[in-house]
């Protein structure tokens, strides 16, 4: 049985009262309210992370990096390296999002990279996949997604130290959301795709993401091989965000 995953992608966005309000929020929320049925995770930006950490210790809420660079160290300006991130607190790293593909050219080589030099510094990478708009009309989501997997996670990949995150980038803050019908073909594929290559693919956790919100949630969650979900703009709202970590059954 896989234990869903509720992260939360805050993107560039939050100066640092904003997004300690929220971390507290969360924390605060996690502590009272007992059990949960799933694991928590907050994406501040990098400069928020330490910050984010810190009040979240000893609560049910994880944080991670929204991005690391793939060697430890070294000349790269501007570039945060994953024993950065794992040295300040996070436990978790979103590697290939669709934001970074585009606007910074990432490959699935260089994703790939990114999840290797995540897991040898202890963090479990988020891998970050999805077609266009362009994409799906043309019939090639199946394909798309399945070269971005193929090539995005790498051999050391486990249901441990990898998370699968499913964006449609034409979901992705636009209120536009994959039908149930289109949720559960993707991820039937790529739990297709990491069971024939890992010895525990069915452990892995896969999540879906592209305008989650809390009227939507239960319904995304209850489709088969969805696993939590990566949620951007509700996950600013403390109120919204608790509502879908609420929707795990
Ligand atoms: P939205 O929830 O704002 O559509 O963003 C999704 C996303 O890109 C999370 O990584």
């Amino acid at each position: 049985q896989r234990r869903s995953l509720i992260a939360g992608n805050w993107k560039m966005n939050c100066l640092r009262a904003d997004g300690l309000a929220i971390a507290r929020g969360l924390a605060e929320r996690a502590k009272t309210k007992g059990e949960l049925a799933c694991d928590i995770l907050v994406c501040p930006p990098a400069t928020l992370v330490s910050d984010v950490a810190g009040v979240t210790t000893g609560s049910a809420v994880n944080v991670g990096g929204q991005d690391c660079h793939v060697a430890v160290n070294g000349a790269h300006t501007g570039d945060i390296a994953a024993p950065m991130l794992a040295d300040i607190g996070a436990t978790y790293v979103l590697v290939g999002h669709s934001e970074r593909r585009a606007d910074h050219g990432e490959s699935s080589t260089v994703i790939r990279q990114k999840a290797m030099a995540a897991h040898d510094a202890g963090l479990i990478a988020v891998v970050c996949v999805g077609e266009t708009e362009q994409e799906r009309d043309l019939d090639a989501t199946l394909a798309v997604v399945n070269g971005q997997i193929a090539v995005s996670i790498p051999e050391g990949a486990s249901a441990v130290n990898t998370v699968v995150a499913y964006e449609p980038v034409w979901a992705i803050g636009t209120g536009r959301t994959a039908s149930v019908a289109e949720v559960a073909e993707v991820h039937a594929a790529i739990r297709a795709e990491l069971t024939a290559r890992f010895d525990d693919g069915d452990g892995f956790r896969i999540l879906y993401g592209g305008s989650v919100k809390p009227s939507n949630a239960a319904e995304l969650l209850a489709v088969p091989n969805v696993d939590g979900a990566l949620v951007g703009g509700a996950s600013l709202k403390v109120d919204d965000f608790w509502q879908i970590i609420e929707s795990c059954a």
